[in-house]
């Protein structure tokens, strides 16, 4: 088929039941008489450029809520190829695809909230301290497990405020959970260990660092993503 890509969302990480975590990446593509969703999976994820028209080979057609959409095939390659625009005005799509929000260069200047709760060893339920005790116990009443707070898992919770320094400055309140957390941490360089940390801890790293990062957040519910890594900025020469 001949088409011409109109819109290419960011790539998004879905997590499968079979598979893991795959890439993909959603691409409207149109002609001059319809417009079609199509789904870009692992390799081929940003294969596509808004703008350009291609002939495409090897997508099979889809249903799925009663609309129709493409999808790469998991034997055949897919293959594309640039080819000459059409020469007639191309259909529309009815709404944009639904795009996550990047900042590229981005610092953390305050933390509105930072929980951590410790999962029950057996049913992964909230666990509290026990009064006047070291020993953690299970909040499910079914279970009620005491336990050594060592062992329970802990599950992370921030809301964090960040600020864009891409003119003009603009401020965000972002929500991170567990994974997303972790990988704050990770990405700001931040010597900790969730697992052991305490709130106050995690708070006081998080904010006395001034490490720059990247995140990407849903614009709607503002839940974070994926946090990166600025690089390394060279230093001013003398
Ligand atoms: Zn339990």
């Amino acid at each position: 088929m001949k088409a011409h890509v109109l819109q290419v969302s960011s790539v998004k990480q879905i997590q499968t039941h079979n598979q893991g975590a795959l890439k993909k990446q959603e691409v409207v593509l149109a002609d001059t008489t319809n417009w079609i969703k199509l789904d870009l999976w692992q390799k081929y994820v940003n294969t596509l450029t808004k703008g350009t028209t291609y002939t495409l080979e090897n997508l099979r057609q889809k249903k799925f809520n009663n609309e129709r959409y493409l999808n790469t095939a998991k034997v055949e390659e897919f293959k594309f190829e640039e080819s000459e625009n059409f020469s007639d005005s191309l259909v529309q799509p009815d709404q944009p695809l639904y795009q996550e929000t990047t900042l590229p260069d981005c610092q953390v200047i305050g933390v509105t909230e930072a929980t951590k709760t410790l999962c029950c060893v057996s049913c992964s339920k909230k666990c509290i301290f026990r009064p006047d005790s070291s020993l953690v116990q299970c909040t499910s009443n079914s279970c009620k497990l005491m336990q050594k707070v060592e062992l329970c898992k802990s599950q992370w919770y921030l809301r964090i405020m960040v600020k864009d320094n891409a003119p003009p400055e603009k401020k965000f309140m972002l929500t991170l959970f567990h994974s997303q957390v972790q990988q704050l941490i990770d990405r700001m360089y931040l010597e900790l260990d969730l697992a052991s940390s305490t709130e106050e801890k995690v708070l006081i790293a998080i904010l006395s660092s001034k490490k720059m990062i990247s995140v990407t957040f849903d614009p709607l519910s503002h839940n974070v993503s994926s946090v990166a890594s600025m690089p390394e900025k060279p230093s001013k020469e003398l």
